[in-house]
């Protein structure tokens, strides 16, 4: 795949080359007066080309960082950042530029933040088509390299009479937010990046902006959607959770995984954590069938049918993966101050 400039023959057939996404320990570090916040502590993450990820997790777990960070909108302080074939952690800022005008869409959280108050609908999509305009010279529309602004609005079903003349301050609030996807596809991105496009609408104006995700999603684009909204995590196919700046927990068709990271620490589901608290020092026990048991200290000599044991036996942690892996106390996501002493 590459980041070259979708020639005539894509654009005629209106099929988009999707972009993907490599992550290996990215790292984003705040740096503020007297303190550092972590906000992404080692991502490690693959997206395919065309795929299409949901991203979960608790408020201030770095979501919105490491959407920043995919856009080329922030540096990463450390890690490896790879968007189609771009090595993002060494573009300079004209390249991060132009990789934003031309293969990476992004609707930062609100609406209203990506769009110019003063314009109509459709000015707003001709504004953000500007930078690919200036770079692939103005004959671009004409030979089809960019889509016009009627066919870009009505991908988002923003065409309606009426509609495309109107000021986001005239339009409804899940019409807003299609606009806000609209201008994000305006020069046909491989890539479209959206944070949390479905929060603080109602369920009609929700279901209008997931319908519009899903035919950027036929089209081919690889979609990587920020949301707490379960309908738009069973569209995407696959789910990601960030817990603590780190992928913890990821979702294939419904059915939910834990994670093991590079340093082989593991972040535990809620459920097995209520039973082992931060702090908790358990025996790894890999099993001959390849499932491994956690086993807390105290509890190996105990028959293995007793409560806690059966309990994490059946939670199934599976997979060779932490043979080798190290858990400390300290790796375990959430919950109570570790109380190992007490
Ligand atoms: P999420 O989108 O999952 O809610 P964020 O990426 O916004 O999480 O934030 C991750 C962490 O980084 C949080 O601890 C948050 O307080 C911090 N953070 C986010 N933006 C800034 C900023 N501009 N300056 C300092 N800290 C920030
Ligand atoms: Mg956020």
């Amino acid at each position: 795949m590459t980041l070259t400039a979708s020639g005539p023959q894509a654009s005629q057939s209106n099929a988009r080359q999707g972009v993907g996404v490599s992550c290996r320990g990215l790292v984003y570090i705040y740096r503020l007066e007297g303190y550092d916040v972590v906000a992404l502590a080692g991502v490690d993450l693959d997206i395919s080309p065309g795929e299409s990820v949901a991203l979960f997790g608790p408020s201030g777990s770095g979501k919105s960082t490491l959407l920043s960070v995919v856009a080329g909108l922030l540096t990463p302080s450390a890690g490896r950042l790879v968007v189609g074939d771009r090595d993002i952690t060494k573009a300079s800022p004209a390249e991060l530029a132009q990789m934003r005008a031309t293969h990476v869409g992004v609707v930062l959280q609100g609406a209203a933040r990506n769009l110019l108050p003063y314009l109509s609908a459709e000015q707003n999509v001709n504004f953000a088509q500007r930078g690919a305009i200036a770079q692939r010279g103005a004959a671009a529309r004409r030979n089809g390299a960019l889509p016009g602004p009627r066919e870009v609005l009505s991908l988002v079903g923003l065409t309606a009479r009426g509609r495309m003349r109107v000021r986001p301050d005239q339009l409804s609030p899940g019409e807003r937010q299609r606009l806000a996807l609209a201008v994000a596809l305006a020069n046909r991105p491989g890539l479209l990046l959206a944070d949390e496009p479905t929060s603080q609408l109602d369920s009609r104006a929700r279901d209008e902006v997931i319908a519009a995700l899903e035919s950027v999603r036929r089209a081919g684009t690889t979609v990587i959607v920020v949301t707490h909204d379960p309908a738009v995590g069973m569209q995407m196919g696959r789910t990601v959770t960030i817990r603590d700046g780190r992928v913890g927990a990821e979702g294939r068709r419904g059915e939910d995984f834990a994670v093991v990271g590079r340093d082989g620490s593991i972040h535990l589901p809620h459920d097995v954590l209520d039973v082992f608290s931060p702090g908790t020092l358990v025996e790894v026990l890999l099993e001959p069938d390849g499932t491994a048991r956690l086993v807390p200290v105290g509890e190996t000599s105990r028959t293995a049918g007793s409560d806690l044991s059966s309990n994490l036996t059946s939670s199934n942690v599976t997979g060779g993966n932490l043979v080798g892996g190290t858990f400390t106390g300290g790796n375990f996501a959430g919950g109570a101050a570790p109380d190992l002493w007490g």
